[in-house]
């Protein structure tokens, strides 16, 4: 196996809850690779899209040195492939590596497809909506290869997440839901940058609140999931937690 190209890695943590999705509550760790080809207005990691602050954060790493750094950790079932967007990189030696021993799960955008997702054990893409400010970067067929990972014949379990802070975001969800109905489909409740923890987690209440109330006068959507980022609700906007 091939075993020299680094990646960018901004951060390796863990083990810490899944906040959001089709994990939620579950144990994970966080692999965080450096790189992203959207900057979308509400990011939440800029420090691994930013190029400068990318550079300034990440370590370049080969495979194995990624591996050992999640092996020094204590131990958990899944590891979180994150970004950025993490397929903008081909992982296919590091997914190969790691797979004997993690489950893996990735999260995009989905402006790209990598074979590589296909060897993941989750697959989670989140198209961005019109609070984004990238909607002119989305087009529906970029969907289509990760709907179609999850129709082949040893399927792979795929989900698609849209985070709603507005009444556009929803319809751009819904849109979405309606192209390909057969995807297990999940509202993310947008959260706002807000350094108090109390009025953060008062703000993010309000808002799911809100949406669970639109979306259960919606039968179009009777089968999707709306959550919060419970991570939020419980830390805040703390990274590594
Ligand atoms: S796609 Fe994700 S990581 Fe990239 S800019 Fe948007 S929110 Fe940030």
């Amino acid at each position: 196996m091939g075993d020299g190209q680094k990646f960018p890695v901004v951060e390796i943590f863990g083990p810490t809850m899944q906040g959001e999705g089709a994990m939620c509550g579950k144990r994970s760790h966080f692999l965080r690779l450096g790189g992203c080809d959207f900057r979308c207005t509400w990011c939440d990691s800029m420090h691994a899209v930013d190029p400068n602050l990318v550079k300034a954060n990440s370590d370049w790493l080969l495979p194995r040195e990624i591996e050992s750094r999640l092996e020094a950790l204590p131990p958990s079932p899944w590891i979180t492939i994150s970004g950025g967007n993490p397929v903008i990189w081909d992982l296919i030696d590091l997914v190969l590596l790691l797979n004997p021993v993690w489950k893996l799960a990735v999260e995009t955008q989905g402006s790209q497809y990598r074979d590589w997702v296909k060897e993941c054990q989750l697959v989670t893409v989140s198209p961005k909506g019109p609070s984004s400010g990238m909607l002119h970067m989305f087009h529906m067929s970029q969907l289509e290869p990760y709907a179609k990972l999850a129709r082949e014949w040893n399927p792979v379990p795929v989900n698609f997440k849209v985070v709603v802070f507005n009444g556009d975001d929803l319809e751009f969800a819904r849109e979405i839901h309606r192209e390909f109905p057969q995807i297990p489909f999940f509202l993310s409740v947008g959260t706002h940058q807000d350094p108090e923890l109390a009025s953060l987690r008062w703000d993010i209440c309000s808002n799911w609140r809100v949406l669970v109330e639109k979306v259960l006068r919606m039968n179009d959507l009777a089968d999707v999931t709306v959550l919060p980022q419970t991570h939020v609700l419980l830390w805040g906007h703390d990274r590594a937690r």
